[in-house]
C-alpha cells in the first residue's frame, strides 16, 4: 500500500525514541496499515471486534483503578494490577489529547498468562484497531487476548 504524507508522519512517530522508548512497531517490517489489516483478519476469524477487546481491557483497568493500586481479583480468575507513573503519551496517529501512563497487568490465574497494557493501548485498539508490531514491547496478540481474557 502506498503511504500518504500523513502515513509517513505516523510511521515516524512510531519509531523508537519518538513517543516511547522502544516505539510501536518492534522488529516488524510491515507498515502500520498492514499490521492493522492483518490483525483485522484475525479478529474476523475470532468473531470479536477491536471494540470488544478494548472494552474488555478497559473493564479490567477500571476495576483496578477502583482498587487504588492494590492488586485485585476480577471475575474470580483474573489478578489485576495497575501502576500509574508520571507523564502522558500522545497518540501516534496524531490525535489531539494525551493518555495517562497507566500500565495494567492482567493475569489469568488459571493459565498463568499475563498481559500488560497502557491506557494508550486501549485507545489504539479501540479507535485504530492497532495492536502494535511484532515484538513491540506492548504488542498484544488478538488471538491470545480472546483466548485468555473472555
Ligand atoms: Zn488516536
Amino acid at each position: 500500500m502506498k503511504q500518504t504524507p500523513k502515513d509517513k508522519k505516523i510511521m515516524a512517530r512510531m519509531q523508537p525514541g519518538v513517543i516511547t522508548y522502544s516505539g510501536f512497531l518492534g522488529n516488524d517490517t510491515r507498515d502500520f496499515n498492514q499490521v492493522i489489516s492483518d490483525d483485522e483478519m484475525v479478529l474476523e476469524e475470532l468473531g470479536k471486534s477491536a471494540e470488544d477487546i478494548a472494552a474488555r481491557l478497559e473493564y479490567f483497568q477500571q476495576k483496578s483503578f477502583d482498587a487504588f493500586e492494590a492488586s485485585t481479583v476480577v471475575d474470580d480468575i483474573y489478578d489485576v494490577n495497575t501502576e500509574v507513573v508520571r507523564g502522558y503519551l500522545p497518540c501516534p496517529f496524531m490525535h489531539q489529547g494525551v493518555y495517562r501512563k497507566s500500565y495494567t497487568t492482567v493475569t489469568n490465574t488459571k493459565s498463568g498468562k499475563s498481559f500488560t497494557y497502557s491506557a494508550l493501548n486501549i485507545h489504539l485498539i479501540r479507535v485504530h484497531h492497532f495492536f502494535e508490531g511484532k515484538k513491540s514491547h506492548f504488542r498484544l496478540e488478538p488471538r491470545e487476548l480472546v483466548a485468555e481474557l473472555f
